[in-house]
């Protein structure tokens, strides 16, 4: 197994200890006495924790672990800078950013449920922890607006001296 899918299953468990007290091991569960809670329970846990390291479930309560993993396709490249969860009152998939997260600033919460591109501006912002497009890093030195700039001066016949 995993080292780090062991450390977030253990936490995973350490927190539902804190709110239930231990039940049977998940092994047990295949005996016919199943009640509904336990059902629930074993289905959040399917969902792969890897993707969960650094999230701090006790300070966003109002969300959870999405009911149901990606759909069909590759998942969109924001979940590589940004948690997915779900937004337990809307009942939507929203992407939290694990940079605000981590250093404790608030929003960096998006509905993501239709579209990703209010979760990408965040992460194309020139600002510490962010600065991300598709391809990576986004480079803010590229001096691409001086030189669209200079075009528009040109193309409108401006004389430069
Ligand atoms: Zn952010």
């Amino acid at each position: 197994m995993n080292k780090n899918l062991t450390v977030a299953f253990s936490r995973r468990v350490q927190l539902e200890n804190r709110r239930n007290p231990p039940q049977k091991p998940k092994s047990a569960l295949a005996d016919n006495t199943t009640d509904d809670t336990s059902d629930v329970d074993a289905e959040i846990l399917e969902v792969d924790d890897r993707q969960y390291v650094g999230l701090d479930w006790l300070r966003v309560t109002h969300l959870s672990k999405p009911p149901y993993e990606h759909r069909r396709g590759s998942p969109s490249w924001i979940f590589d800078y940004g948690y997915r969860v779900w937004h337990i009152r809307k009942q939507k998939v929203y992407w939290l950013c694990m940079w605000c997260h981590q250093h404790k600033r608030a929003g960096g919460e998006y509905d993501v449920d239709k579209a990703t591109s209010a979760a990408q501006n965040h992460l194309k912002a020139n600002k510490p922890g962010h600065g991300y497009n598709i391809k990576g890093k986004i480079n803010f030195q590229l001096p691409e607006n001086q030189k669209s700039l200079l075009v528009n001066i040109q193309g409108k016949g401006v004389g430069i001296s």
